[in-house]
């Protein structure tokens, strides 16, 4: 079914685990966006904590819940994520993403990139969710091919949801309540920003030419890169919207974004 405006992709920082059961201001703003956005059929998401060699899509009638994490309280492996998979969309994509190879996975399931978000924006777990790899092997300019090849999508009311974070530095974060962000870290998170707003993907994919405080906020790139995929989706007239913005533990930016042109 085609939709007349196609649904909006969304980033979102998903920052500590701990947001998935408590109620912050991030999550918080999770809820609204779930209440606000219109309700997708299924959910496409890409996040920071599935990366494999070669590319693969979860194609399971029932994903596990992955509690990927260490040192967190039982309540947060307690959790369960019961989405149903959509193994006609995982079979969509692999046709979408080609020639690029795309494998089905019958292992993986919802790792906590997902779930944490999707628990507080769709706490009902109503919609079927399929999950697509960040491939290690491709550079930062192959997947922002792929990110465009997924466009179609959003005009048959799939959801397309990156989860990552601008900034992760988890070596220098700090959980000492009331710190001011590292410098380095409010600058390439505004920097980013700005490209954003100006539609300057290639200034985006060319992130490391920001020197230093690219590299103290992108040290590795898995919670960069799924914000590679929703920028690529940006269509000419489509705005950006920054739905949650701020820091969280000095090294970590909540910044998400929302592609849309129903404005
Ligand atoms: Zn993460």
């Amino acid at each position: 079914m085609n939709t007349q405006h196609p649904m909006p992709a969304l980033f979102l920082g998903h920052g500590n685990p701990m947001n998935a059961i408590e109620t912050t201001r991030f999550s918080k703003t999770w809820e609204l966006l779930g209440q606000r956005l219109s309700r997708p059929r299924a959910i496409l998401s890409i996040s920071a904590h599935w990366e494999t060699q070669g590319t693969w899509v979860t194609a399971m009638d029932t994903p596990r819940t992955l509690h990927d994490f260490g040192n967190f309280p039982k309540a947060l492996f307690d959790m369960q994520y019961p989405a149903k998979g959509d193994p006609e969309l995982a079979r969509q994509v692999q046709s979408l993403l080609a020639p690029h190879e795309v494998e089905l996975d019958f292992n993986w399931g919802l790792d906590h990139g997902t779930w944490c978000l999707l628990s507080r924006m769709y706490p009902d777990a109503g919609i079927p969710v399929v999950q697509l790899s960040l491939n290690r092997g491709l550079t930062v300019q192959q997947h922002y091919e792929i990110g465009k090849q997924l466009a179609p999508l959003r005009k048959q009311e799939v959801l397309i949801l990156g989860s990552g974070n601008i900034v992760h530095n988890l070596g220098a974060m700090s959980p000492a309540p009331g710190e001011k962000p590292y410098d380095w870290a409010l600058a390439f998170d505004e920097a980013i920003k700005e490209r954003l707003l100006a539609g300057d993907h290639p200034a985006i994919l060319d992130y490391e030419s920001l020197g230093e405080i690219a590299r103290l906020s992108v040290p590795t790139p898995e919670h960069f890169l799924p914000l590679i995929y929703i920028a690529a989706l940006q269509g000419d007239r489509e705005t950006v919207m920054f739905p949650v913005e701020g820091m969280d533990l000095k090294a970590i930016s909540m910044r998400s974004v929302q592609i849309s042109s129903d404005i």
